[in-house]
């Protein structure tokens, strides 16, 4: 049973374009699963729908097995038991830490709203700052402010809408992690809206990758990255080299040498394949002529021109052994995926 579930969900804004196109997804309970796209493809407007802030043109939503909108069913936002995180926080300004927990507890006893508020300012490590105003607190006390007033009402669903995005970069990487453990602590499901595929494999089981309104994939993060099902999933989430080969089986033949496959082919094809997994040995017989080495510290990307004029990225750790103008063999490591060859793609030589 899914805590959440969309069955070709569509929005329409304008007559022309949806906003969000045929959507499909579950999430199982206690689940933290990432919305991850570029601007403008419809993850707010996925969070919109889910929360009951926006009614669905066609298609169902459930929450734990009930429908809420679609097919003549429409549960209105605050009997959804969905709490929502915003980018802005929109903490209220003129209420301590304490009361804006405590916003959401209507209807309980005095007492049993005073337990719950402490246990969330714990659970969000605020309980040292429960009696001070939003402006006396950094960006990512707010954030947790916000998360704890959100969760306050035990919600079975909880969505954050690019939570991270007003953070520096430094508190960005340490929020993450928090957030990460207090969503798993608190039990509830969890969906997220990011543009940052760092941010979505490092926090979601399951992550969501969404173009033009539509989902292009579902999968775990190393799913997506390691077996994107099309090229625009494998460019949009990492560095990746496309190398055109012919296919058979299992096996693929191209300039990188005999490359296995994750799954069986035949014909025309490139392979993608990431930075990192391509392996250098330098030989002066070599096809690899390097041309280009940026120096990170904990790695570096190494721009390598192959014999048939091919230019190929390889990300490795530091190494001393291999230097511009030097001749190296390339191997590629582990198994590569395959795309039908695109006659129109020129291959990259520049
Ligand atoms: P994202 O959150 O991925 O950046 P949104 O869901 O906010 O994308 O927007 C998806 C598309 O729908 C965009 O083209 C946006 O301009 C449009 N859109 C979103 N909300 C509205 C609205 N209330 N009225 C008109 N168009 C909207
Ligand atoms: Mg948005």
């Amino acid at each position: 049973n899914s805590a959440i579930e969309l069955r070709s969900v569509s929005k329409w804004f304008q007559r022309n374009t949806p906003a969000v196109h045929q959507v499909s997804l579950q999430a199982p309970r206690g689940a933290l699963l990432a919305l991850l796209g570029p601007s403008g493809c419809g993850k707010t407007t996925t969070l919109r729908l889910i929360a009951g802030l926006e009614i669905p043109d066609t298609g169902e939503i459930y929450l734990a097995g009930a429908r809420v909108a679609g097919g003549g069913d429409w549960t209105p936002p605050e009997q959804r038991r969905v709490g929502m995180v915003f980018q802005d926080y929109a903490l209220f300004p003129h209420l301590t830490v304490r009361e804006n927990v405590a916003f959401g507890l209507n209807g309980r006893s005095t007492r049993e709203r005073a337990a719950r508020v402490g246990d969330l300012l714990a659970l969000t490590g605020l309980a040292d700052l429960a009696d001070r105003y939003p402006h006396q607190l950094s960006g990512g006390q707010q954030q947790r402010v916000a998360l704890a007033r959100a969760l306050a009402p035990d919600p079975q669903v909880i969505l954050l809408d690019e939570p991270f995005s007003n953070l520096d970069a430094v508190l960005r990487k340490a929020t993450r992690e928090e957030v990460r453990r207090i969503l798993r602590q608190s039990g509830a499901t969890a969906v997220f809206v990011t543009h940052d595929q760092e941010e979505a494999f490092s926090i979601a089981d399951i992550v969501v990758v969404m173009r033009n309104g539509a989902i292009e994939q579902i999968g775990a993060p190393h799913e997506i990255y390691l077996r994107p099902s099309t090229r625009t999933v494998a460019t949009f989430v990492g560095e990746a080299n496309f190398v055109p080969a012919r296919a058979s089986g299992r096996c693929a033949e191209c300039v990188l040498g005999s490359v296995p496959l994750a799954a069986p082919r035949n014909g025309p094809v490139e392979v993608m394949v990431r930075p990192e997994a391509l392996d250098l040995c330098p030989d002066a017989a070599g096809c690899g002529l390097i041309e280009e080495i940026v120096f990170f510290g904990h790695d570096q990307l190494i721009g390598i021109r192959m014999c048939d004029g091919t230019l190929i990225q390889a990300r490795t750790g530091p190494r001393i052994d291999i230097t511009p103008g030097a001749r190296v063999a390339v191997r590629v490591q582990g198994e590569a995926v395959a795309f039908p060859y695109d006659e129109n793609r020129e291959p990259r030589t520049k």
